[in-house]
Parts: structure tokens; sequence; C-alpha cells
């Protein structure tokens, strides 16, 4: 890089020299800085560049860059508004370069914020529903009428006691925490996720081993890196994860890519490995026999850090409990997984297989993995891929250190907020069903087939930045579920943009986009530690010119709100007075008895909460708030190592303190103060009451991991006492697309895959994202195309177990043979009624209704349309895509609770009259699937050690009290003396 600019600076001062040769003055450039590779922060407040608008005269124009954190997927990368100083509107967004996770880059969807803010079909007012849901009628209300309708039937449903009947449902959080301690203040077991159509089964992988469910890699130091995806293009924290793979590999690392699609990933990879979906496992294990086999692993590590004790103590009781023996037992126990099997069961040569074991070995204890969605997602028993790839990470002491796979909390930061509700005392078998008590997440996907049965009723239901109809499967039950007001009384659309969704509500209320609102974020990228400041970037650039803004409302588009703004008025409204005891939690703190505002209260957070914050905003006479709206984001430490493996303050275990069979140690003395409020699993006290401090390893007392034994869990109790102690270990779990469990004619549908351009649900707004990627073509293998008899661009039937879809085929070699491929990212429509809403590469539909059958025929194809935007009428494609996850059955694995999304499918030539867009479902089908796959659960009821609910110990993103995890217990109410909700 210094090479480039040191080139640049020759080529400028040639040319400065030519121009005055000329007798003419040499233009500095509009930055007056040409070797600048981004604005230098002083230059912030005034910053100048040519005006594109004007091209080919030379005028300036002059910005003020504000900082705020992208929205458009989960590594909460840095841009930078720039603000017209003459029009104070956007004028485009860029990489901030004070972001330590994104390091001033950005994908093609962080500039794409643009499209967004500007699109014309955005809305920009609360809306009410007038006539049927879905039938297209709204009317413009005020956010009075909005908010004093919802606040309304809360309040009642809370003094009724009917708390279960309130429920918010999030697909992209995008903030720490807010809303959960809004459900917690109203007492509300309410929260309902996205996280099992997306990650729970990766996650729970993690979790088993140490009680955090996420990985945190350290690419860029890493020897060899595996990734389980596409994650170098698409996958978790992509861009800022992608840019250290690649430095990783210019020094030399080898990159190894299973992914059964040729992605842009696969082909940066050493190895692009294609195995038969589903038997990544087999793969995993094979190596890990290998390595064990050979003796190429960190035996100390092992012997220290593993759970081995436990496991021969319980499962081989005979056995005397040394590290030999294990060693041993773990030979026979992974015997059967050769590299032979491995290629069997998924396709792969064995000399690839050898070539990943012998990088997998050469890496020593750099070895980075990561597995989130991908296989994970797709297949029954997918969070043994995770487990199974931790596995590797484990026995090569590759866990904590540089170039491994640190757990992500340590490599996070959740600042504590200015008010901690208490746990609700609630527990909503809605979410947490108890057949599926070891699930991940919320099981909410399912949520129509459990109001169906009459499980229970939703009288305010939230969706926010969600869009089930379109991104759940079976999403036409989702469309039954929605119009029958006696299962849900109100559904209020929290949402930028109309979706499919929305188009069912009753009242759909605009939120702000990257831009406009306010959150926090902090995500595992490198060992670091690091916060991040989303705002409304048109308040912080006002305040700077001195106003003062006291609501986002005026400074965003029409009526454009931010949540925390919204949930705070929401709360005042349902607890005017205080008496329910939920006002106290938005209240200000500087003047008692006022309304709490999201100055004072991220002012608060970042003043109190935020290690070393303070102190580096005093530095240049900033408050820590104004330094977070000058700056963005702030590194908070680097470095943070392996904290396993750190001592134990000997006064934390003082008091009558107990150490078990396999070193736990329990103590009475209480717990330090928190720091970091990053989730993480909590181990339960032991049989008397004593606090788990760590573990006693080698003679010292160390924090180890925050698993039930604080050890690696190789060997997982709790799989053993709630039901499942096949799985207790890592094993291979054949998928439900496993060749044997295929009828004939069929093969797997991989349906999970992204596209790098697209944000799931919310890129329909965005013209040049579109303009990239609109359509969604059947990958086919040439083999499989000549056996069907289609060439690309013809169109195909895919029959699902529910009905079929129609799609262009994409004939191609980037995919395994006999496995076919659809991206979810399109097929987006829009209502016959609803023509005006969401135009964007969308296409309008009718949808057709006898009795349980559904059918949606695109009415007219996507083209050029007149708007605002004189871009919308240069549209020049008409294809964009089939929405395929409609005609998909409801696949929640019976431990994981993840949707496993892979399907089984037949591909035939499309019929006389078929149109690609074409859906079919009979919703009778999607509940005898529903209740196949509920058949293979062990419920609670039968399996519970404890006559609980669920192990406490595993993460859920809002806990409710110890009493409420009781099967029969209390259901509903919030416990004035429960434990706060962190
Ligand atoms: S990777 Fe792209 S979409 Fe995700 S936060 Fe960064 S810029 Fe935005």
């Amino acid at each position: 890089m210094d090479m480039d600019l040191d080139r640049l600076a020759e080529r400028v001062d040639a040319a400065r020299a030519a121009t005055e040769s000329r007798g003419e003055t040499f233009y500095e450039g509009p930055s007056r800085s040409q070797l600048a590779m981004f604005p230098p922060k002083e230059r912030w407040d005034d910053w100048v560049e040519l005006d594109s608008r004007a091209w080919p005269k030379r005028v300036e124009k002059r910005f003020m860059l504000v900082p705020t954190t992208c929205f458009n997927c989960e590594s909460a990368c840095g841009l930078l508004a720039y603000i017209d100083k003459d029009t104070l509107q956007v004028r485009k967004f860029e990489g901030n370069p004070e972001s330590p996770g994104s390091r001033g880059r950005n994908c093609a969807k962080g500039p794409a914020v643009h499209n967004q803010i500007t699109d014309p079909d955005r809305i920009l007012h609360p809306m009410k529903r007038v006539g049927d849901r879905g039938a297209g009628g709204w009317e413009r209300i005020s956010w009075d009428e909005a908010l004093d309708e919802l606040a309304l039937r809360i309040r009642s449903a809370i003094e009724d006691e009917r708390h279960n009947e309130v429920m918010y449902h999030v697909g992209r959080p995008g903030e720490d925490g807010f809303t959960e301690r809004v459900l917690a203040a109203w007492g509300v077991d309410g929260h309902n996720s996205h996280t099992n159509v997306c990650s729970s089964g990766g996650r729970t992988g993690f979790q088993f081993w140490t009680g955090i469910d996420r990985p945190s890699p350290d690419h860029a130091n890493a020897r060899t890196i595996l990734l389980i995806s596409s994650h170098l293009e698409t996958g978790h924290y992509f861009n800022p994860h992608a840019q250290r793979i690649i430095e990783a590999k210019q020094n030399g690392a080898k990159l190894i890519v299973m992914d059964v699609r040729l992605s842009n990933t696969a082909t940066h990879a050493t190895e692009w490995v294609a195995p038969y979906p589903g038997s990544e496992p087999a793969i995993l294990l094979s190596i890990a026999r290998e390595l064990i086999v050979n003796g190429e692993y960190d035996r100390d590590y092992v012997r220290r850090w593993w759970n081995w004790k436990q496991y021969l103590t319980e499962q081989h009781p005979d056995r005397p409990a040394t590290f030999e023996v294990f060693e041993e037992v773990l030979r026979g126990l992974y015997a059967d997984y050769t590299f032979e099997y491995a290629s069997q069961e998924s396709g792969v040569s064995v000399a690839q297989i050898r070539a990943v074991h012998a990088a997998v070995a050469e890496a020593g204890s750099q070895l980075a993995v990561h597995s989130w969605r991908s296989a994970a997602a797709g297949n029954e028993g997918g969070w043994q891929v995770s487990r199974t790839l931790f596995m590797l990470s484990a026995l090569m002491g590759a866990i904590a250190v540089p170039g491994g796979t640190y757990p992500n909390a340590w490599n996070k930061f959740v600042a504590r907020p200015i008010h901690l509700p208490h746990h609700p005392a609630a527990w909503n078998e809605l979410t947490y069903p108890l057949e599926y008590p070891i699930a991940q997440n919320e099981l909410s996907f399912l949520l129509p087939h459990f109001v169906g049965e009459g499980r229970g009723v939703i009288d305010v239901y939230f969706t926010r930045v969600y869009n089930p109809v379109w991104t759940n499967p079976d999403g036409f039950s989702w469309i039954e579920m929605l119009t029958d007001h006696k299962k849900v009384g109100l559904h209020a659309a929290l949402t930028p943009t109309w979706n499919e969704t929305a188009y069912f509500a009753d009242l759909v209320l605009p939120m702000g986009l990257s831009s406009e609102r306010h959150d926090i974020t902090s995500y595992e990228q490198y060992d670091a530690q690091w916060l991040a400041f989303r705002q409304p970037v048109l308040r912080a650039a006002r305040e700077r010119l001195g106003e003062t803004i006291t609501d986002t409302r005026q400074v965003n588009p029409g009526e454009v709100w931010e949540e925390n703004e919204f949930w705070i008025d929401l709360s005042w409204r349902i607890d005017p007075d205080g008496s329910l005891g939920i006002r106290e939690y938005f209240e200000s703190k500087a003047e008692p008895g006022t309304k709490l505002g999201v100055d004072e209260y991220y002012g608060w957070m970042f003043e109190h909460s935020v290690p070393g914050l303070k102190e580096k905003a005093a530095e240049e006479g900033l408050a820590p708030l104004e330094y977070m709206r000058r700056y963005g984001s702030f590194e908070i430490r680097t470095g943070i190592g392996p904290l396993h493996e750190s001592p134990v303050p000997a006064e934390q275990y003082a008091t009558d303190r107990r150490v078990d069979d396999y070193g736990r140690v329990y103590s009475r003395d209480p717990e330090p103060a928190k720091e970091n409020y990053a989730p993480t699993g909590a181990p339960d006290p032991d049989h008397e009451g004593r606090r788990a401090v760590g573990v006693e390893i080698d003679g010292e007392v160390l924090r180890g991991f925050p698993s039930p034994s604080g050890l690696l869990e190789f060997y997982s109790r709790t799989l053993v006492d709630w039901g499942w102690g096949e799985h207790a270990i890592p094993t291979y779990i054949k998928s439900h697309i496993h060749p044997e469990k295929l009828e004939t004619g069929q093969v797997p549908l991989i349906s999970t895959f992204r596209l790098v351009t697209q944000i799931h649900t919310r890129s329909a707004n965005s013209k040049w994202l579109n303009e990239l990627s609109h359509s969604n073509p059947l990958w086919i293998h040439p083999v499989q195309a000549a056996e069907v008899g289609v060439i690309t661009g013809d169109l195909v039937r895919v029959e699902t177990e529910l009905g079929h879809f129609v799609v262009k085929a994409w004939v191609t070699e980037g995919i395994r043979p006999g496995v076919v491929a659809c991206s979810h990212h399109m097929g987006r429509w829009r209502l016959t009624g609803h023509e005006q809403s969401h135009r964007l590469n969308t296409t309008t539909v009718a949808l057709h209704n006898d009795g349980s059958k559904w059918s949606m025929s695109p009415e007219k194809s996507h083209g050029p349309f007149a708007s605002a935007d004189p871009d919308t009428s240069r549209i020049w494609w008409t294809d964009v895509g089939v929405h395929q996850n409609m005609t998909f059955g409801v696949h929640p694995d019976p431990v994981s609770g993840m949707h496993c999304w892979h399907q089984a499918v037949r591909v035939v030539k499309a019929q006389e009259g078929d149109r690609a867009g074409d859906i079919f479902v009979d919703t009778e089908r999607s509940r005898a699937v529903y209740r196949d796959w509920l058949a293979k659960t062990r419920s609670a009821t039968v399996v519970s050690p404890n006559g609980e609910r669920r192990p406490r110990w595993l993460i859920r993103p809002l806990k409710p009290t110890a009493d409420a995890f009781r099967i029969g217990g209390p259901v509903g109410r919030r416990a004035d003396d429960a434990p706060v909700a962190g």
C-alpha cells in the first residue's frame, strides 16, 4: 500500500509540474489532501469533494461527515454519512475509518443505505388498516392514535394477567438488549426471534462445548481457515471477517471451504470441498479420528480442558478415570470414521479429505474455524456440524489463542444500561413449548401451528424488521393465522418498508433505517472488544450546528421514528401513573418523574459502563456521548486472550468452598460486579446453592468456560439428562435428506444460500443492489439437467412436500451433481390492492384460496415505473424470481429447534400453463408435516430430570425467573423480587 501511495505522490508531483509549466494553477483536489485514503477525522466538520452531478464542471461541495452503523446485516460496519452542508441532506455513505471492526470498508450493501433512505415507496407515516386484512385499504393516522391503541390493549392484557398474549417478534435486532428489557419491564415473556430459521443449529453445537453460542475466529493470524459455508462472501460478519481472511491468505494461510456450491468464497479456496449436504460431520469426525490416531492433537490441552473425567466416570464407570484410559477410549469411539467411510457418505475423495486433514494438522493452534447457517441450518442434526467442527479446535488447542477461535462473548462488549428491570415471572409456551426443552431459541416458525392447535392466542403482536410470511417456511400458514382475528387481535408491523407480512397487519408503523435510529452494537470480529453507536445522522449533524433535538422524528423523513423512543413513549402510555411498576424503567435519573430520553439513556451508559471511554473522550474535551456521536465507535481493549486460563482471585471462593469430583469449584461468595453483559450460559449453582466460580486444574482455580462443568464439554451431561444421551458426544446424525431417506427421483434442494448483494427481506428497496442481482434461478448440474431435459432459461417445476414452485433453470457445473440449489433472497411480491407499495423488484400477485389449497401467480411482471426517482423508469429486468419458502414444510430439529431448511424435491419440466413464480401449496399437508416432525421430539414432561421446562444454564434472550422454569409454574406476572434481567 505504501508503494502505491508513493507512486501516487510521484504522479501528483508530475501533474503539478506539468500544469505549472503551462503557467496554469494546479488544482490541489477538493480535499486539499490528494493522498488521503479516508477523510481524516479532524476534518469531518468540513470536507470538500467535487460534485459528481456537476461534471464536467469542477464544482466543490462541502460536507459534514457523521458516523453511524450499517444495519444491512449483523456485521455492524461503520458508515460515514456525507451530509451536504447547503441542504442538510445525506448525499452518500462511505466507510468509517474509525470503526475497528470494518476499518473503513464496506460491502455493496453499505453504500446502498442511500437507496433505502431515498426509496420513493418507503413508508413515511403511521398507517391503519381499513377493510379486511390483506385487502389493501389503509388510512394515515397519527402516532398518538397508534400508541394509544397499542397501550390500551397491552395495559388490559397486563391487568387481566394475560401477559402471554403480548408478543414481540424480531428479525434483525440491530441492538444489544434494549427491547428485551422493555418486555422484562412489562413482565412479559414475549420475546420471539427469527433465530430458529437462521443460526440456532450453528449456535447449539458451540454452546454445548463452551456455554457460549458463537465462534469468534481470529482469521488474520490463522495458518488454516476452515469454513463450513460461503462465509468469506456472505457469512456472518461478512466484510470484517472477509478482509481478515484475505489478510491471512496473503500471509500464506490455507483456506478450506466446505460448500456444496461453487460460491465466490469457494473460488478463493485452497480446497473447495463439495460434500453431499449433511455429511459434513462425517468428514470432520474422520479428520478428528486421524488426528487422534496419529497423536497429532495437543494432548496437554485436552488433558487440562476437556471434561474427559466426567465422561469416563459416568459412561465407563468400570474403567479407571485416567487420561491415558480416556485416550484409549477416544481412539475406539471414532474408529469407524475412516476417510473411506467419510468419502462414502460425502462423495468427497479420500485424497481431498486427506489434504484437509493435513492442513488442519499443520495449523497447530492456528486453526480458525467457522460455521453458522449453511449446513448447520439445512439438516436435521445440523447442530452436530458446529459441534464436530469445534472438536477440531478443541483437539488442536486452537481456542482463544492467536489464529484460533475464541468464544464470542469474550470478543464482544455489552454495556450495562441505565435501568435493569426484573426478569418476567412468566413462561410463554408459544415460544418455548415443552416438546423442545433444549431448543436454542424460540420455536418461532411454528407459531401458526401452535396457535392453530389452540395452545394460545396473541392479543398484541409486534413484528419488527421481520417478515415471517416471506422469510419463514410455510408462509401460507402464516397468512391463515394473520388473517384470523380470533388468533391475532392486533398486529403492528414496525418496519421501514412495506413487506409481505405488513400487508396483513392492522397498524404499519414506520421505523428508521441505518442512519435514522439509535442502537449500540458490538460484535466478535477479532481479538478485541469494541462498541459501535448507530445514530440518526441528521440529528447529530443538527446538534453539531447548535440545535437541540429531543425527538428523532424532528429530523427523520416524514414521521419515521426509531424503536427506542417508541418503546419509551409506549411504556409511559401503558403505565402513565406508574401504578403497574413499569414506568420507573423509562424515567429519567437526572430528572425523576420525567420521561427518559435517548440522550440520557446512551449518555449514562457511555459514561458509567464503558471502560476507558470517559477518559478517551476527555482527552478531546468531549463528554462520552459527544465522543460517540462524533466518531461512532470505541475500541475498549484488544488482546483479550484465553480468559478461561485466568486465575480466579482466592477471595472469590473463600466462603464455604466446595470442589466437585471433576474440579468444578463452588463458593458462597457473592459474584463480583459484572462489567460485560455479553450473553453466555449461566452455570447452575450446586445442590446446596453455592455459586460456580471456576474450575480447578493442576491445583489452580481458573475461570474456565461458562459450561456446566467449567470445562470444554466433549461430553454433555445436559444432553444425557434431557433425553438425548446418544448425541452427548460429537456425533454424525444422518440428515433428513440423507440418500437413505429420499424416495426414488428425489434430490436435495439447497435453499439457504445468500447472495452477496442482498439483505434477506430488506433489499427490495435498494435499486443498486437489485440491478446487481434480482432473480433466483435453480442451480442444476448439466448431468441432471440432461436427465430432466432442460437447458438454462427453461422453466422447471420443483415439487416439495407441500406443493410446488416454478422457476427458471440455470445449468452450471458450480454445484455437485444430484443436488439443486436456489437462493432464498428473491421472489418478492406485492398483493393486488397494494400495487403502489414496494414496487422495486417485486411482482404483483394474486392469491387464490380454496379451503386449504393456496396458489399464487404473478399478475404482472416486473418492469420500469414512474416515481420520484427517475432511475425506476430505467429498470431493464423483468424476472425477479420465485418465493420458494412458501412451499416448504416446517422441519424443527428435535434437539436444537432449528428449522432444517434443506428439502427433498423432484425437479420436472414445467407443465403447460406454468409461469415463472407460480406457487401451489396445500396447508393441510403443512399441518401433517408439522405433526411428523413434532413426533420426533422428547417432551420435558417425560425427560426433564428436575421437573423444569428447560436447563437453566442455557442461554435465553429474555430469561424468566427461576420459578417460571417449573413445569406447571406460574405464568403471567412480573415478580418484583425477581433478580434484574441483564
Ligand atoms: S458487511 Fe455490508 S451489509 Fe454488513 S454491515 Fe458491513 S457494509 Fe453493512
